[in-house]
């Protein structure tokens, strides 16, 4: 019979520490938050301010895509346009088909990039690939850079899929198509990884994914990969998708992994809305380490989800605003207020949970719902400070949160 203890987070899986431009991946390090933008990397401002926004926003390493000659050209004016902002934040380059060629030919490129991204499955022309391969290898080599063998289930080393269904079938078809599948990414993954080795790039340089869209696929691939090797892992769902149904995919993939002790690193891939902000991506990623006790980011906002007891939107109100200007007031108090990433808010609708949730919080409130007395109760250190009324009770909330971070 299982126990509770069952479902503890298991101990992080043993693997290798990878330093991507000063961030440790993997070797027992926290879980990294990274994001890639989704600007053209030739357009020098564009991808200077997408970066700087996800950096800002706690990215902690940003890809930026590098597929031709103009993307490697200004990826070291970006870096250096970035340095000048103050943010050395390690960038990855994501190369595709010809990375070889643009390392080679750009060396200032090479050199300004914390990480080259390789797909396996299209690092070159089948006849070539071993060659274009060691290329980027040696690239990697030369410069001292680590590199993350992505295999993608989209762009498929075909001839290897091709030769293990071959076998399967052989053998009876003991396994299904779907098994055979991610059977391919893995190998795809783990063959890369054992010849960038063999071509000399060390083990510490080198960190692993293999992304696929499915949620039931992806867990199944990286328990396959974190039991048969000990490179550091980069955990995503590829192509998630949009709003919620990308968020509810992530998470859940990512927390069960994570619950294993799986993952070194962590993207999680939305497709924006138009006109979305990409940042996005990075406040999930830190939210779903931080709900699950990984890491801690920023102070939590505990807010109760209302009902038929609350009849007004002003505690709704107040707890977004509360959030929001936590969120914004983040970048100086992380600086100015070491631990203040513990605190915790608690904004609540009524008397029901109101008191208990507010005195279980660093600092609460307890607004009043339908039918009761117009005073908000307000808790600090779990005790009951002071009682607000009147129309201002959220202006003034805010200001004591903002006080008692302060004091
Ligand atoms: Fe409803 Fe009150 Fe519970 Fe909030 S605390 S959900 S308002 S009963």
């Amino acid at each position: 019979m299982s126990s509770a203890f069952d479902f503890e987070p298991k101990p992080r899986r043993a693997s290798v520490a990878v330093d991507v431009g000063g961030v440790i991946v993997g070797g027992g390090a926290p879980v990294v938050v990274q994001s890639m933008t989704n600007t053209d990397t030739a357009d020098v401002d564009q991808t200077v301010a997408q970066v700087a926004a996800l950096h800002k926003a706690g990215s902690e390493l940003v890809r930026i895509t590098v597929d031709r000659d103009e993307s490697a050209a200004a990826v070291p004016k970006i870096r250096e346009r970035l340095l000048r902002l103050g943010m050395d934040v390690p960038l990855v380059g994501d190369f595709h088909y010809i990375g070889h060629k643009l390392l080679a030919d750009h060396p200032a490129c090479a050199e300004a990039l914390a990480k080259y991204r390789i797909n396996p499955g299209n690092v070159g022309f089948k006849d070539k690939k071993d060659k274009q391969f060691a290329e980027i290898i040696e690239m990697a080599i030369r410069y001292d850079k680590p590199v993350r063998i992505g295999v993608n289930w989209g762009s498929l080393d075909q001839e290897l899929l091709t030769r293990l269904m071959d076998e399967n079938q052989a053998k009876g078809s003991p396994l299904t198509a779907q098994q055979v599948t991610r059977e391919t990414i893995v190998q795809s993954a783990l063959l890369s990884a054992e010849l960038a080795e063999e071509l000399g790039l060390p083990r510490n340089r080198i960190i692993l994914s293999a992304k696929v869209s499915g949620v039931q696929d992806l867990i199944a691939v990286y328990a396959m990969l974190a039991a048969r090797s000990d490179h550091a892992l980069h955990l995503g769902l590829t192509e998630a998708g949009m709003g919620t149904k990308g968020i509810v995919a992530s998470s859940a993939s990512l927390g069960i992994l994570m619950q294993q002790g799986i993952g070194d690193t962590i993207r999680i891939s939305l497709t924006p809305e138009p006109g979305g902000d990409r940042t996005r991506e990075v406040q999930v990623g830190q939210e779903l380490l931080q709900v699950m006790g990984f890491r801690q980011f920023i102070p939590v906002v505990a807010a109760c989800p209302g009902c038929g007891r609350t009849t007004s939107t002003v505690f709704q109100e107040l707890a977004q605003k509360i959030q929001e200007d936590i969120r914004s007031s983040m970048p100086v108090w992380r600086e100015k207020y070491p631990g203040v990433e513990a605190l915790k808010v608690a904004v609540m609708g009524c008397i029901v949970n109101g008191p208990g949730e507010s005195k279980h919080a660093d600092i609460g409130i307890s607004l009043p719902g339908t039918g009761e007395t117009p005073a908000a109760p307000v808790f600090i250190d779990g005790q009951k400070a002071m009682t607000l009324r009147g129309p201002k009770i959220a202006e003034e909330f805010q200001l004591l949160v903002a006080d008692y971070i302060d004091k």
